[in-house]
């Protein structure tokens, strides 16, 4: 469902991600890890096309562009297969828990007003915050400000959500919760794409884990591979510390 081919990213002279390809099919979670400065949150953000990939080819579901000759419709098109869980929430301050989560659909979707403030309750009750829905993001925990994140990424009705470094801005009483969230997602098949240096959660929760450094894909496969049996001493060295 998800295909991405000879991905690359130049920032100026750095070249920050070198011929990615990766596939993701429907339903299944993918955990990237590495050391920071490889090049994950990069990577991500070119899937969504909040930074414009080099080179290459990205497919998501019915959408699919190249960044060689990519047009805005078709960036458009790609944009809304995906929805994005920030590490530090990037909620608007000034909305409400509830309109968080309602604005996409309004303004992406066009959902009219009543049907997205419904959805958008009904997703809130889902993530344990129905008695939230009128609270401002100041008003909320970490935990709860990152649990309407996810809500606000559900309520999109693209295929995959991409999250980056979740929990790693929240203090450590929050994290159980964000993550139990995520695991009620993975059950209910839900694509995902996770970048975490939460290992025991990569282990538990990834259908396929892939290991970055330096901007190239080392090594990518199933958790008891990466964890167990790595194949690449770079990604023994990675698990090794990490673990
Ligand atoms: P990671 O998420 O694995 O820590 P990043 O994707 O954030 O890594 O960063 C990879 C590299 O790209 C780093 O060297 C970082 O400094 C660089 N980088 C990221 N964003 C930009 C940018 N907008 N302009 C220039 N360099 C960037
Ligand atoms: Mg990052």
């Amino acid at each position: 469902m998800i295909k991405v081919s000879q991905l690359s990213k130049k920032f100026g002279d750095l070249t920050v991600l070198k011929q990615i390809c990766f596939e993701v099919q429907q339903g299944e979670i993918v955990v990237i890890i590495g050391p920071s400065g490889t090049g994950k949150s990069t990577l991500l953000r070119c899937l969504n096309y909040l930074e414009a990939p080099t080179t290459g080819q990205i497919t998501i579901g019915p959408a699919e562009v190249d960044a060689s000759h990519a047009s805005n419709k078709h960036i458009h098109q790609l944009r809304k297969q995906s929805s994005f869980v920030f590490q530090n929430y990037a909620l608007f301050a000034n909305k409400t828990a509830l309109e968080n989560v309602a604005e996409g659909l309004m303004t992406v979707w066009r959902e009219p007003k009543a049907q997205a403030m419904a959805t958008s309750q009904a997703i809130l009750e889902k993530v344990g915050l129905g008695d939230k829905l009128g609270q401002y993001p100041a008003q909320l925990s970490g935990g709860q400000q990152q649990r309407v994140g996810i809500a606000r990424a559900m309520a999109a009705k693209g295929e995959v959500i991409l999250f980056d470094e979740p929990t790693s801005a929240l203090d450590p009483e929050w994290v159980e919760e964000v993550l139990a969230v995520m695991q009620q997602l993975a059950q209910e098949k839900q694509t995902m794409i996770v970048v975490t240096h939460e290992m025991q959660f990569a282990r538990e929760i990834a259908d396929k884990v892939i290991f970055m450094e330096g901007g190239v894909i080392v090594e990518q496969g199933p958790p008891e591979q990466i964890f167990e049996q790595p194949q690449s001493e770079r990604t023994k060295a990675f698990v090794s510390r990490a673990t």
